[in-house]
């Protein structure tokens, strides 16, 4: 580990006067919070992240840790602990697919230890991203290549990718946030803001080590999801190597408001595919008004993978993410919610 200045944040204002640094939202950022230490330690630790300065936030929890459930929607402060808010009775019944994407995350000490801001901002787990031994690689060393398009590519991203960079986001959480369209509430030097989620992560674009759209100092304060009919009977499904502790290969989190058969309004969100957060516009769009039969979920799945690129060792993943995301609907659509119209 290289040396680091280490420093509390009392308040938000003094975390954001802190926090002022270059590149922030970059890999290569001199400046961190440190929320539960669960990502950025283990990445200095490796060498693949230097900062120069880490200001801990976690002394702010008491005021940015509440789960808020009402008829305005579903508030999580940033430095909720992921697993206070995977057991919650109000998430676990008016946002399943919330809860369900907390808890098959990690392990559960990480999950208590490990805050929602800090979650959404993990760091893709591409083998040649973390060992800072490989050259090429335009996240960590802008401008060396991408090692993993000729290399082990087998959980590589298939959706969102560039030639520049075809690593996968690896969390869960987001897949949740971005099919039910979530807000983001942040603070930062220049006062509070808000904005949609699905505008936090940015695509490669040939500068793949750009990788959200925070400004110098700005801290995530919370999450906001919207009220909606389609909340209650939503669900996340994770498919993975192994049944625990374990990233996703491929995963749907998707959320239905069905009239009768038809389907009235939807949400698909893919994850373990794609270089950022996914949501599929288009494959939602191919089933509303329809009813919701098998054929018509494999056509909405179809259209969620037409613009797929695969890489050799990942080519068996668009097929996996077809599958996983007609099981999510299938499953969705048998559900009985705890609570209709959250
Ligand atoms: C072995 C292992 C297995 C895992 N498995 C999974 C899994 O299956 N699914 C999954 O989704 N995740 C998984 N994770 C990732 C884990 O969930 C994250 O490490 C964790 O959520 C990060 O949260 P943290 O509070 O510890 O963040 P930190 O490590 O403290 O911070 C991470 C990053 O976010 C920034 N940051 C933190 N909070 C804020 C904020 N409020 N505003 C602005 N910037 C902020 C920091 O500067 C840093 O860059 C796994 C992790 C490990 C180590």
């Amino acid at each position: 580990m290289r040396p680091f200045t280490f420093e509390r944040a009392d308040d938000l204002a003094q975390a954001a006067r802190l926090g002022l640094g270059a590149g922030q939202g970059q890999t290569n950022a001199t400046v961190q919070f440190l929320a539960g230490g669960t990502t950025l330690v283990d990445l200095m630790k490796l060498d693949v992240l230097r900062p120069e300065r880490v200001i801990d936030i976690g002394s702010l929890r008491g005021a940015y840790d509440s789960i808020d459930a009402g008829p305005s929607g579903l508030k999580l402060g940033a430095l909720t602990k992921m697993s206070a808010v995977a057991d919650h009775p109000a998430v676990l019944d008016g946002y399943p697919a919330i809860a369900q994407s907390l808890q098959l995350a990690a392990s559960a000490q990480l999950r208590n230890m490990a805050t929602l801001g800090g979650n959404v901002l993990q760091k893709t787990r591409c083998t040649y991203y973390r060992d800072s031994t490989w050259e090429a690689c335009n996240k960590r060393n802008p401008g060396s290549g991408c090692a993993a398009i000729k290399g082990f590519n087998r959980n590589h991203a298939v959706l969102g990718v560039d030639e520049t960079c075809i690593s996968q986001y690896p969390g869960d959480f987001a897949v949740a946030l971005i099919a039910l369209d979530a807000q983001l509430e942040l603070s930062g030097p220049q006062g509070p803001r808000r904005m949609a989620f699905a505008a936090l992560h940015a695509p490669p674009s040939g500068q793949p080590h750009i990788e959200t759209t925070l400004q110098s100092g700005e801290i995530i304060t919370a999450f906001v999801v919207p009220p909606g009919p389609w909340n209650g009977r939503s669900l996340y499904l994770k498919v993975r190597d192994r049944a625990s502790y374990e990233f996703a290969i491929s995963s749907a989190a998707v959320a239905l408001e069905l009239e009768g058969e038809r389907v009235r309004n939807v949400r698909i969100g893919l994850g373990g595919m794609a270089y950022r957060p996914w949501r599929s516009e288009q494959a939602e769009q191919t089933l509303i008004g329809k009813p919701l039969t098998e054929a018509n979920a494999e056509a909405a799945a179809a259209v969620a993978l037409t613009s797929a690129k695969t890489h050799g060792y990942n080519n068996y993943k668009p097929e996996l993410a077809r599958r996983t995301l007609v099981r999510a609907l299938l499953q969705a659509k048998s559900m009985v919610p705890k609570r209709e119209g959250a």
